[in-house]
């Protein structure tokens, strides 16, 4: 049988990953009371890096939220076989490098200092009542007045508001990993071509580096961030590229392996009581990493519209389509082959040479756009 809770808050955020957490915090700022209701029983050292930028850590700042992070240099992409730069792009104040676990921890930490309820251990088995009742794994149905569907791109939230939306395989599949280094730039670099790319940048005292390498497939089923690989596997991927990465490559002890699925924004974000942020409301591909920074934008915006979610969802669609375009077309780029490689990085350099900034100037709308000043 299942047995009824009482309201407990203004607010109920399914979900405390990046979206919920940085909503919950807007929301108690606001003065609303907010649960938050996460499955994992602990908090731990899930994920590996992300790259905050200025849009997102505008936010970050607003929320009174300074995680541990490496501040990054530049953006430096590098011909994969050959091993030789291509274009070395300097980045102003603003770009992090950040361990998702200690973003993750300091947006918590934030929680309980405003005030925010956060179960733990608790997982949502089903929506209903137009999205103001949850049922929850130890049996029990809360009521809510509003909830906030921050549980990613594969959870109940988005089943309820569109349960026909369904992502397709891209045809790449993304390994990540994490290896111990004694020296490396503090910058995010792109070693690019023939099919696959990989991006690596380093981590808390700079001693760690996080590994992302992506691989054209034809065919993969598996999504989600968890299903360990062979790291042989990774090695031969890259066996035709330059010596760093595969000496890199060779010290990587632990995989994980997944299959990108571009799903394009969810069709509708609101369904009744319940509106979808964050991942669940548009999986972004990894290739301009901006799925925190969006999802970060998204709770901030949403929680000064909390009433007006049709009103939010219309002012921020426009920004968040445009987003994930760029990172559709990022990852073809980067992929090129033969002469279109050739041609391509040619250009690149003279562009590095004549105008180095040119690259990253048109990220100027993502960047520099500050949803903390309206
Ligand atoms: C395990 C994991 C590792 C990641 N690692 C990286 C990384 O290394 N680099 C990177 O760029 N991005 C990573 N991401 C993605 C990145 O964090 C997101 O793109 C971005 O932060 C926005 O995510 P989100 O908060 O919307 O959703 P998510 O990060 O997916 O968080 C959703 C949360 O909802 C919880 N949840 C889901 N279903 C239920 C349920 N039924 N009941 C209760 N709770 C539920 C999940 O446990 C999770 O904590 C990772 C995501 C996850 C879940």
């Amino acid at each position: 049988m299942i047995a009824s809770a009482v309201l407990a808050s203004d607010v109920t955020v399914l979900g405390a990953g990046i979206a919920g957490l940085a909503m919950a915090v807007a929301c108690a700022q606001r003065g609303r009371s907010v649960t938050v209701i996460e499955q994992a029983a602990a908090l731990t050292d899930i994920g590996a890096g992300l790259q905050i930028a200025p849009n997102g850590g505008r936010v970050l700042a607003a929320l009174g939220v300074t995680p541990r992070a490496i501040a990054s240099r530049a953006v430096h992409v590098i011909d994969g076989v050959s091993g030789k730069s291509v274009i070395r792009m300097p980045l102003g104040p603003g770009f992090r490098l950040i361990h998702r676990a200690d973003l993750i921890s300091a947006l918590a930490d934030r929680a309980a200092d405003v005030g925010v309820t956060l179960r733990l251990d608790t997982r949502v088995t089903d929506i209903a009542d137009g999205g103001r009742a949850l049922h929850l794994s130890e049996d029990t149905a809360m009521p809510t007045a509003r909830l906030i569907g921050a549980d990613g791109a594969r959870g109940r939230a988005r089943a309820f508001v569109e349960p026909d939306h369904r992502g397709a395989f891209t045809g790449q599949v993304a390994w990540r990993a994490i290896v111990p280094v004694d020296q490396w730039p503090a910058e995010a670099q792109i070693h690019t071509g023939n099919g696959r790319h990989l991006v690596c940048y380093p981590l808390r005292d700079g001693r760690a580096l996080n590994i992302v390498a992506v691989e054209e497939r034809t065919a993969w089923t598996e999504a989600g961030w968890s299903h360990t690989d062979d790291p042989a596997h990774l090695r031969a991927a890259f066996a035709g590229y330059a010596t760093p990465i595969r000496r890199l490559l060779d010290r990587v002890e632990t995989v994980h392996l997944w299959g990108l699925m571009d799903h394009g924004a969810t069709p509708r974000w609101t369904r009744g009581a319940c509106t979808l942020i964050g991942d669940a409301a548009h999986p972004t591909l990894p290739f301009l990493a901006q799925g925190a920074n969006l999802a970060l934008e998204d709770a901030l915006t949403l929680a000064a519209m909390l009433d007006d979610p049709a009103g939010w969802e219309a002012a921020r669609r426009p920004r968040v389509a445009r987003a994930l375009a760029v990172a559709r077309s990022n990852a073809r780029n980067y992929h090129l082959s033969g002469a279109k490689r050739i041609l391509g990085h040619g250009a690149l350099r003279t562009l590095n040479v004549i105008r180095p900034t040119a690259m990253l100037g048109r990220y100027d709308w993502l960047y520099n756009h500050d949803v903390t000043a309206g």
